[in-house]
């Protein structure tokens, strides 16, 4: 799962992005990611894959993690060239969700670009940004399925829907919301929709910055998260507080010093951790698990994913010649001591090709390639 931290200059983006790498984990245990300065990979925090750990006596327990990316360079007229222009919006397109940190927070000493924090106008200013791009995209479909459009008997459906959708986004709404709104019917319309992956579709989820103070009532008593709240309500977003100075001590911090801090603020969990929650309920993600003395490790699928895909998650040789997964509980696996001991209780399950893997299922794939 893949990250965009984005919002305008000075809003605590980078102090964010520091923190949440800092407490990551080791870029080069996961040779998928490209050493990137602007992309951090952070470990989900899961308790589950520790337990499992303990019961193998495992040589590694290897968490599932989100990468991160550092979106910099969006200020107002990014999407006509202005700071660094276009290069972010590729750079947008590859994410899964935005994580649009809104400043929440007064302090003299930090310049804001527009002069004063209001967070609902400094959403519009970047999600403006990023309905001109889409707008863009949008502009060069429709020219391009108009020239084929006299041969093409599709082409006047997907038409009308390119126009549809560029309507919308002149209204400046967002594109996302049309989903909601049920503004797109019928799967065709819904693949090609899906197909142009438009920035203003991707789930947003806001962060809102605050001060210390703030921290602890999770920002009730802050009128300007009040206002980030009633925004992101109406097209159907999560927020989540949090204060990014603070959440850089905490990185700085080992686990018990950070247990004790976060007690002494009154908090129950990071805001890493707020924020790898909104991620997976934003993204419909849930966890399996595998379990064994090399390795006990969290693989992210989203939610309803079959056992054949969430093998190929493994590897792609798993997905190919999948034949069944034994699956178990990771709390019935505790319990019980052993998947030996399990399997003769008769909790294993034997599934086929037709599961539907649920969140905290230890899985043993069975292939042949
Ligand atoms: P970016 O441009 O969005 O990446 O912003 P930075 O992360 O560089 O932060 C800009 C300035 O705001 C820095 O001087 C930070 O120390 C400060 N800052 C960031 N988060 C907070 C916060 O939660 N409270 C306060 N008071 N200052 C913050």
């Amino acid at each position: 799962m893949k990250l965009g931290i984005v919002g305008l200059p000075n809003v605590g983006k980078s102090t964010l992005f520091n923190s949440l790498t800092k407490a990551g984990a080791q870029a080069e245990n996961y040779p998928f990611c490209t050493i990137d300065p602007n992309v951090g990979i952070v470990p989900v925090p899961d308790e589950r894959i520790r337990q499992l750990g303990e019961l193998y006596h495992t040589k590694k327990v290897t968490p599932a993690v989100i990468e991160f990316v550092d979106i910099a360079g969006l200020v107002k007229g990014a999407s006509k060239g202005e700071g660094l222009g276009n290069q972010f919006l590729a750079n947008i397109r590859e994410v899964d969700a935005i994580v649009h940190v809104v400043r929440c927070f007064e302090d003299d000493n930090v310049v804001h670009v527009d002069g004063s924090v209001d967070p609902v106008r400094d959403i519009e200013t970047i999600e403006m940004e990023l309905i001109f791009a889409d707008l863009e995209v949008l502009e060069r479909r429709i020219s391009k399925v108009n020239r084929t459009a006299r041969m093409d008997k599709t082409a006047g459906k997907e038409l009308a829907l390119l126009e549809k959708i560029k309507a919308h986004l002149e209204d400046g709404k967002l594109a996302r919301t049309m989903i909601a709104d049920g503004l797109v019917d019928g799967e065709d319309d819904r693949k090609l929709f899906d197909s142009y992956n438009l920035l203003t579709a991707k789930p947003v989820i806001y962060a809102a910055n605050v001060s210390e103070d703030d921290l602890a009532d999770d920002g009730a008593s802050n009128a300007q998260v009040a206002q980030v709240r009633e925004y992101a309500a109406k097209n159907g977003s999560e927020v989540f507080v949090i204060c990014a100075k603070i959440e850089a001590e905490i990185s700085e911090l080992d686990d018990e010093e950070k247990a004790m801090f976060l007690e002494d603020l009154g908090l129950s969990e990071s805001g890493l951790e707020k924020l790898v929650r909104a991620s997976y309920t934003t993204l419909g993600l849930m966890s399996f698990l595998t379990a064994g003395e090399d390795e006990c490790r969290a693989w992210t699928i989203k939610s309803g994913t079959k056992a054949p895909p969430a093998a190929g998650k493994i590897h792609t040789d798993f997905e190919r010649g999948f034949i069944k997964a034994e699956v178990v509980n990771y709390a019935v696996l505790l319990r019980e001591g052993s998947l030996a001991a399990a399997r003769e209780k008769g909790l294993v399950g034997i599934e086929g090709k037709e599961y539907v893997v649920q969140d905290g299922d230890v899985i043993l794939f069975r292939f042949n390639v």
